[in-house]
């Protein structure tokens, strides 16, 4: 197993391929992109392909070395992460001493240092000369989420690869195929993960986003019946945490977005859920009306009013009223 069981980043894979083919290779590099987008991955892989006795452009996976390397035992391979908040001046000492030390096993020593963003001032300093004079054998791979944050000499004396956000059917079918999560929810999941397949797999696997998204669901219902306490009792749960509120809000729009689509085309592919297309047009089919996007202007309205500071409970109660208006009161058109 190499390169193929990353997502996405084709492109700064195909890079370091090439810079091995070409034996054109950087001593330091610097892996910048969001949090969670898989550039600690891509750094493991190459620290295994630099060390990988095949020759081949990526870790072959049965040769001594690749073994070692998975199951964390190589002699020539350090890893470091952040000691508390952050990696500190020890920590690049011992980084230096097993730099300084010729390979063990095979012809180069690699080192992965994480969060790279959170070395001290005195750890940077410390890593100038290192980098300024690597010896041959070494390659140093700083993965952060903030280069800038980084010594300009550091900055400078490396290799700034970009990894981009995965877009969301990249991560959508890697939470479907890597980790088997429903499609419905790696949909929705993926959506919400800005890019991150970190955040996307916590978000499909997390109970709090599950629970939030059937809420959502459970609310739009109530907010369809003529009974106004049932849609505000569901709401109280959200009404004390702004953080909370927003999601729901956010999870409300894609229940009223797949219904508004299916409002127009049963059969729509497009839709996030699809898992729950059968509940949605059996909802669709209680209701003459079609209030969808006025449905939607009101939780665009209340997302900017929790975004600019509005009291939750106020926002969440007002809008809560305005939905239930809309979807009853057949003199009126349009939202409020
Ligand atoms: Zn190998």
């Amino acid at each position: 197993m190499g390169y193929n069981r990353i997502a996405g980043h084709e492109d700064v894979i195909g890079l370091l391929r090439l810079a091995m083919n070409r034996q054109r290779l950087a001593h330091g590099y610097i892996f910048e992109g969001v949090p969670g987008c898989g550039k600690r991955l891509v750094a493991r892989e190459l620290a295994k392909a630099l060390l990988c006795e095949s020759g081949l452009d990526e870790g072959c996976g049965h040769c001594q070395s690749c073994l070692k390397f998975e199951t964390q035992n190589h002699p020539d391979y350090l890893e470091i992460e952040p000691d508390g908040k952050s990696v500190k001046v020890e920590q690049i000492e011992a980084l230096q001493s097993f730099v300084l030390i010729k390979p063990y096993s095979g012809a180069r020593k690699v080192v992965v240092v994480d969060e790279a963003q959170t070395m001290t001032a005195s750890a940077q300093n410390r890593l100038l000369k290192l980098i300024e004079e690597p010896p041959a054998y070494a390659t140093l791979i700083f993965v952060t989420n903030q280069a800038d944050a980084l010594l300009p000499t550091i900055l400078s004396r490396c290799q700034v690869v970009s990894f981009s956000r995965l877009n969301p059917p990249v991560i959508e079918a890697w939470l479907i195929e890597a980790h088997g999560v429903e499609s419905g929810v790696a949909r929705v999941a993926s959506n919400f993960a800005d890019g991150s397949i970190a955040k996307a797999l916590m978000l499909a696997t997390s109970e709090v986003f599950s629970q939030t998204r059937q809420d959502a669901f459970d609310i739009l219902k109530a907010l369809m019946k003529r009974d106004p306490l049932e849609g505000l009792f569901k709401l109280q749960k959200y009404s004390a945490d702004k953080v909370l509120a927003t999601s729901l809000i956010e999870l409300m729009i894609i229940w009223y977005r797949d219904i508004s689509a299916l409002s127009v085309d049963p059969e729509s592919a497009k839709i996030f859920s699809q898992d729950k297309r059968s509940d949605l047009i059996e909802l669709l089919g209680k209701t003459q009306k079609s209030p969808w996007l006025d449905c939607l202007d009101i939780l665009d309205q209340t997302a900017r009013a929790l975004n600019s500071n509005a009291n939750t409970s106020l926002a969440m109660h007002a809008m809560a009223l305005k939905i239930q208006e809309v979807m009853h009161d057949n003199s009126r058109r349009g939202p409020v």
